[in-house]
């Protein structure tokens, strides 16, 4: 393992010149604008080419851009990335594009705790993470000949829900399934889904507090999914599933919502008991993460993933949403990473929340 020496690199920084970086896609017109908001300057890395469309956009357009012939290969140009001064800011496309062992060896500051990254990509180890947290995950299904509700197959490392199907029966599953590729089974909860996006700072002691720091609710949203979200335009899914049309759950889009203000108590708990959980088992998650959830017709959370950085659920909120409003308004996600750097890098605390 490449030892990454943050504190060294920090030492040749030039603090009144940090420059926010990320990868142009996912969250990054976010991630600029906030950081503009907050005097940083911005870099955007791209292949290729200079993305046209952020043009369109001047406030979300980065002030630089460093274009690269393959995201696999940003670590090379690392040393020309610290000359410039550069924190980096994961989101998902990120971590995919780069792969998860480039992204963890990368020798550039980092926003969050890269260690995350282990707990959250190994099923067993995310599961042990949230259910000591006391939180309540589907049921999974070990074997396929046990199917006696809808579940939903997954297959591993599968991104934004590519291939994923849902199964009433043994028969079902077993005409559907690829056994070529690692999947797992697991209950499909029937309520409604809601993408709870936090950011817990673990250096700014206002508001929620928790043993360490302090827990923001910034926004949620809910997932636009094709097919499954639009297809009984056509039919219901029965019938369609008869003529061999079975829906899907590639996420398109992003749908802002709110949540009735009575189960906010709930999502402050889980949340709290999620980052109380990963200090003690990995230092923490710092700074934006989500929890994927499903809320039942009993009022019951079942959550069925995290995402520990930023997701793209934030983007209908760059200027804010109903919940940071009333924290501070004209409030993103990206802003709120850009603010946490601007204080950490004030109070000589950008250790703590960088890896
Ligand atoms: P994931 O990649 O795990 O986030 O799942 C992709 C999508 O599948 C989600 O956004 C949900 O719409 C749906 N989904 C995943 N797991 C479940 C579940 N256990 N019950 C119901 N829907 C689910």
């Amino acid at each position: 393992m490449v030892k990454i020496d943050i504190n060294g690199m920090l030492a040749n920084y030039d603090k009144k010149k940090l420059t926010i970086a990320t990868v142009c896609s996912h969250s990054s017109l976010q991630i600029f604008n906030g950081a503009r908001k907050e005097g940083f300057k911005t870099l955007g890395i791209s292949v290729g080419e200079v993305k046209k469309f952020y043009n369109a956009f001047p406030l979300g357009k980065p002030d630089e851009f460093f274009i690269v012939d393959k995201y696999k290969d940003i670590g090379k140009y690392a040393e020309e990335l610290q000359e410039k001064n550069v924190i980096v800011i994961p989101h998902g496309s990120f971590v995919e594009y780069l792969g998860p062992k480039n992204f963890s060896t990368l020798n550039l500051p980092t926003f969050g705790n890269r260690a995350v990254l282990d707990w959250e990509s190994d099923r067993r180890k995310e599961k042990r993470w949230l259910e000591s947290a006391g939180l309540t995950m589907p049921k999974q299904i070990k074997n396929p000949k046990k199917i006696d509700k809808p579940v939903i197959v997954k297959y591993h490392g599968a991104k934004g829900g590519k291939g994923f199907f849902v199964a009433k029966t043994y028969e079902e599953f077993a005409k559907r399934v690829d056994k070529s590729k690692p999947y797992f089974i697991q209950e499909f909860v029937m309520g409604t889904r809601y993408y709870l996006h936090y950011f817990y700072s673990p250096i700014q002691n206002d508001g929620y507090k928790l043993s360490k720091g302090s827990l923001q609710l910034l926004s949620m949203d809910r997932r636009d999914e094709t097919t499954i979200d639009e297809v009984q335009r056509l039919g219901s899914i029965a019938e369609l599933e008869e003529l061999g049309i079975h829906p899907t759950f590639v996420v398109t889009g992003n749908i802002p919502i709110v949540m009735r203000e009575s189960l906010l108590p709930q999502v402050f708990k889980m949340g709290e008991a999620v980052v109380e959980k990963s200090l003690e088992l990995f230092g923490g998650v710092l700074g934006p993460f989500c929890l994927e959830t499903v809320v039942t017709e009993d009022l019951e959370f079942r959550v069925f993933e995290i995402s520990a950085r930023i997701v793209a659920g934030t983007n209908p909120y760059t200027s804010g949403s109903p919940y940071s409003e009333m924290i501070q308004p004209d409030l993103s996600t990206g802003r709120r990473i850009a603010q946490e750097i601007k204080y950490a890098t004030k109070h000589n605390r950008l250790k703590e929340i960088l890896t």
